[in-house]
């Protein structure tokens, strides 16, 4: 079969990109290696870049309908602060031109509405692509049930474990020597929280408590750790008792968060980056192939930007292809090869220095929020606290 554009992942980077694409009247193929939509998993901060890009695809109004605004973020530290809060930001939805617009939107609804709007067809499950080889101007694209695309463009938004990255010559992803649960939970009469992001920082582990809407709770916790933890991925009651007693005296309603959510919402996973000189140094685009999000920057989850970057890629490279292939002249030839090579590389030369910016500041946040030293926890609950509630702001603008 014989496609133009082929996207590997119905993930959120996968499908944005493909929505884009649509929006301007270009058709893709998305490949996904699941016989469904993969909406396990919670949910994830969105900030102002979100919220852009979700405008230009238009499915912002429904995602707003179904997820509060947050208006604040408050930190507390139970190292030096003893509990009590070491900064408060405002988030000031108002003050500003635009506002900042934060909400903590669940993947499910996004990933459900981002779906929603193809026309049938565009996405074709259990089809685990195996094998990437080249054919004149075109790149053959082996499924897993034996059947070849051909593909004048074939973007890799195909997460973590990535054959399109690998294809372009990525090293596997490094664990962090972290590892990062979570889970949400339902109150059928309300949760009774403030709108607000509350995050926790204690020895050597973090966590955080934010509303999606008025019924439900997001909450994360991420720990140093230096084996991958398989004993605790096996159980998640190990998990959920591990997490509150390094959490200690937090608030009585957070405690009955993590204590109320049920077992089979528990997810414990090794956090994984790609070193920023790799982000630098390595194949981004190359010919009529490209990777985006997950698949070339793996990153830590500490400044919340892992999904709004999604977002991001999605639409540049949506922008840089759809000008490539705007011009109908030459189709099929080395001319308009060229012009999707262009293109791609437009895409790679615009995204490459944000996701070093990400991938960078994530780890560096991260290694000082996880901290447990004396230097390091006075550095980060004393001079650094203001400033580190700042910053997701800071990196959405
Ligand atoms: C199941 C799941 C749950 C998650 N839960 C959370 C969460 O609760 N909170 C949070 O902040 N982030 C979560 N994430 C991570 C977050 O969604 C991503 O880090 C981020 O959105 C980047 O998205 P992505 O599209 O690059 O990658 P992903 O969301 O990982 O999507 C990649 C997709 O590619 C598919 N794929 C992989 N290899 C192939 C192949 N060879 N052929 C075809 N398809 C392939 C995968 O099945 C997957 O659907 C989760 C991710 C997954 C996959």
């Amino acid at each position: 079969m014989e496609e133009d554009i082929v996207i590997v992942g119905a993930g959120m980077a996968g499908l944005t990109t493909a929505l884009g694409l649509h929006r301007l009247g270009l058709r893709s193929l998305v490949v996904e290696a699941s016989d469904g939509l993969r909406t396990t998993g919670f949910a994830f901060m969105t900030w102002t870049n979100a919220w852009l890009a979700l405008d230009v695809v238009c499915i912002s109004d429904s995602l707003r309908q179904q997820h509060n605004q947050l208006f604040g973020l408050q930190t507390t530290s139970k190292v030096i602060f003893q509990g009590h809060p070491t900064a408060e930001r405002q988030f000031n939805a108002t003050g500003t031109q635009r506002g900042h617009e934060i909400r903590c939107v669940q993947r499910r609804t996004l990933l459900e509405i981002l779906a929603n709007e193809f026309p049938s067809g565009t996405i074709r499950y259990s089809s685990k692509v195996v094998l990437i080889e080249e054919s004149g101007y075109l790149k053959l694209v082996h499924l897993s049930d034996g059947s070849i695309l051909k593909a004048k463009v074939l973007i890799g938004c195909d997460g973590v474990i990535s054959a399109v990255a690998k294809w372009l010559g990525f090293k596997k992803a490094a664990f962090v020597g972290r590892s990062a649960t979570g889970g949400s939970v339902y109150y059928e009469h309300g949760h009774g929280f403030e709108p607000k992001y509350f995050r926790y920082n204690a020895e050597g582990v973090r966590s955080g408590v934010i509303a999606c809407d008025d019924k439900s709770i997001y909450w994360f916790f991420t720990f140093s750790s230096s084996s991958k933890n398989e004993e605790m991925e096996e159980s998640p009651a190990k998990m959920k008792q591990f997490a509150l007693g390094k959490l200690g005296n937090i608030p009585d309603n957070v405690r009955a968060v993590i204590e109320k959510t049920e077992l089979d919402n528990i997810i414990l996973s090794p956090l994984r980056f790609r070193p920023p000189w790799e982000i630098l140094l390595g194949n981004m685009s190359k010919t009529n192939v490209c990777v985006a999000r997950d698949a070339f920057q793996p990153m830590t989850p500490d400044i919340g930007h892992v999904g709004c970057s999604a977002l991001e890629d999605g639409i540049v490279l949506a922008r840089c292809l759809g000008e490539a292939l705007r011009d109908k002249q030459g189709m099929g030839s080395e001319e308009e090869y060229k012009r999707i090579e262009m293109g791609l590389r437009g895409y790679a030369k615009e995204r490459r220095w944000r996701a070093f910016e990400l991938i960078s500041t994530a780890y560096t946040v991260g290694y000082i929020q996880q901290s447990n030293g004396r230097v390091l926890n006075f550095l980060r609950d004393r001079v650094l606290a203001t400033f580190l509630a700042r910053l997701p702001l800071k990196m959405a603008s």
